[in-house]
């Protein structure tokens, strides 16, 4: 796990302030949204056109990832012990350092120059780019997106489209850099030309690079394999054709067998982008054997825990039912407000708002499970059930448990307790307040600048409170 991601993730609000004045961004993302639930939309009713219900067929998943997370050991034993028996490694590490360390080994041992990657965010956890870099090893990302966004220098700032934050024009300037050539008008009748320059670029990193690196969507124990859902060939390419494959792979990915992963796929791309089955679905196993066209000479899975074993048995164990699929973030107002890159972390939106606390430290993301509007959209629309909303606020009430909301909230808090268990007070209060509100108000009848809340009231007008209290109508009410 990367330090300055924890220290990112601290800065929750800094970075919302930057993002959300960022009209472009703001623009770009807008675009995006709407195609994203409507895809999702559209997807999920295909499903009552196939006779099968939304709703039972999340309550089986949710079931199915349920099973895992409560016998997490076990199945990692039948996977471990399956994929061995298929002549892949296996290996385990506790957090980002040991990953770093795994890979590197891995590269000393088969003399690696470059590495071609694909679908990877373990590798984001881990900075594994830098490590590899900094060992002499060339990283390439391979998936669009997240070429772009390593031409760019930049995180993905989403999960299944990590340069959706970017233009046309953003994104044919770096082109133009990287592939040498003069700048071109761009529209969005361009794309598929832009899409096919990349691929030719890439394909000449496919075709010299020593290792590939690839996260799974699934690890599926009764084969001992990886499943890799992609739209784009490049997951295959990674995945075949250097000499040496290594998977780095949450341990939470497990299921139990391939009917689980087949109703699993029924839901993940459905909800990812609306697709009835992605592009390509890859099920890798073992290493290349006699008469194989193709395929790594040596496979190595990394398993890794990196605060995820603390999970199981928690109040947050739900969270380990996550698949990765982003319709969480592609429903957020916050998030498609801010973008991904204001989260500080690997994960953003409300997965990320929960994850990335449970990952890098309560106290070191203090924000993020406030980052949130409490519409529960995300809680709707998560294919296994997971009550994002719900977790939020356990972390909020981790946060007061463990004294560590500011000080200023916590007197003003206990204060309100105080007075809140003294009814007779706290009517006198209210009222005293109520007309103290209505006496601030200006000429238009509203409050511009309120003193108590300068953060809340610089971008918003207040309206001041009308009539009686809510404890008066109550009262009168019952005197009726
Ligand atoms: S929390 Fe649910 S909706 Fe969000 S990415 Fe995970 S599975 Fe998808």
């Amino acid at each position: 796990m990367s330090a300055g991601g924890q220290s990112q993730a601290m800065f929750f609000r800094a970075r919302a302030a930057r993002q959300a004045g960022d009209v472009g961004l703001r623009r770009t993302l807008q675009k995006a949204r709407p195609l994203f639930v409507g895809k999702r939309a559209k997807g999920i009713a295909g499903l009552a056109a196939d006779g099968l219900g939304f709703g039972a067929l999340r309550t089986a998943c949710a079931d199915i990832r349920r099973r895992v997370v409560d016998d997490l050991d076990v199945w990692l034993e039948i996977f471990e012990e399956r994929a061995r028996a298929t002549g892949a490694e296996v290996l385990w590490a506790r957090d980002g350092a040991e990953i770093r360390r795994h890979v590197l080994d891995i590269a000393a041992r088969h003399g690696v120059t470059k590495a071609v990657k694909s679908k990877s965010m373990l590798s984001e956890e881990a900075g594994l780019n830098e490590a590899l870099a900094d060992a002499g090893i060339r990283p390439v990302e391979t998936d669009l997106g997240e070429y772009i966004v390593q031409l760019a220098g930049e995180a993905p700032s989403h999960i299944i489209a990590p340069a959706v934050h970017k233009t046309i024009h953003e994104v044919e300037a770096l082109f133009a850099a990287e592939h040498g050539r003069p700048l071109q008008a761009r529209s969005s009748a361009d794309i598929p030309a832009m899409a096919r320059e990349a691929r030719e670029v890439l394909r000449q990193h496919f075709l010299s690079a020593d290792m590939g690196i690839s996260g799974a969507n699934f690890l599926i124990a009764e084969t001992g394999s990886a499943a890799l859902v992609t739209n784009e060939g490049n997951g295959r390419m990674v995945t075949t054709l250097p000499s040496v494959h290594v998977v780095i792979t949450g341990i939470e990915k497990i299921v139990p067998t391939l009917e689980d992963f087949a109703s699993l796929m029924r839901l993940l791309p459905r909800s990812a982008t609306g697709q009835t089955i992605s592009n390509y679905v890859s099920l890798l196993t073992g290493t290349r054997g006699a008469g194989d066209g193709e395929g790594p000479e040596k496979t190595v899975f990394i398993l890794v825990d990196n605060g995820r074993a603390a999970l199981a048995g928690s109040d947050f164990a739900d969270m380990l039912r996550c698949i990765r699929c982003g319709a969480c973030m592609n429903h957020c107002p916050v998030y498609f407000s801010l973008g991904g890159h204001a989260y500080g972390w690997v994960y953003p939106g409300p997965m990320g708002s929960v994850l990335t606390p449970l990952y890098t430290g309560i106290e070191n993301a203090l924000d993020l499970p406030h980052a949130s509007t409490g519409c529960n959209q995300c809680g709707v629309v998560c294919p296994v059930e997971i009550p994002l909303p719900a977790l939020m606020h356990r972390l909020r009430e981790v946060q007061v448990e463990r004294r560590l909301r500011p000080l200023a909230e916590r007197l003003g808090l206990g204060a309100w307790g105080w007075l809140a268990r003294r009814p007779t007070l706290y009517r006198l209060v209210v009222r005293l307040a109520a007309r103290y509100l209505r006496w601030l108000a200006d000429d238009s009848g509203r409050i511009r600048v309120f003193g108590l809340a300068p953060g809340w009231s610089a971008g918003r007008d207040l309206v001041p409170p009308s009539g009686p209290t809510f404890l008066e109508r109550y009262a009168a009410r019952k005197k009726d």
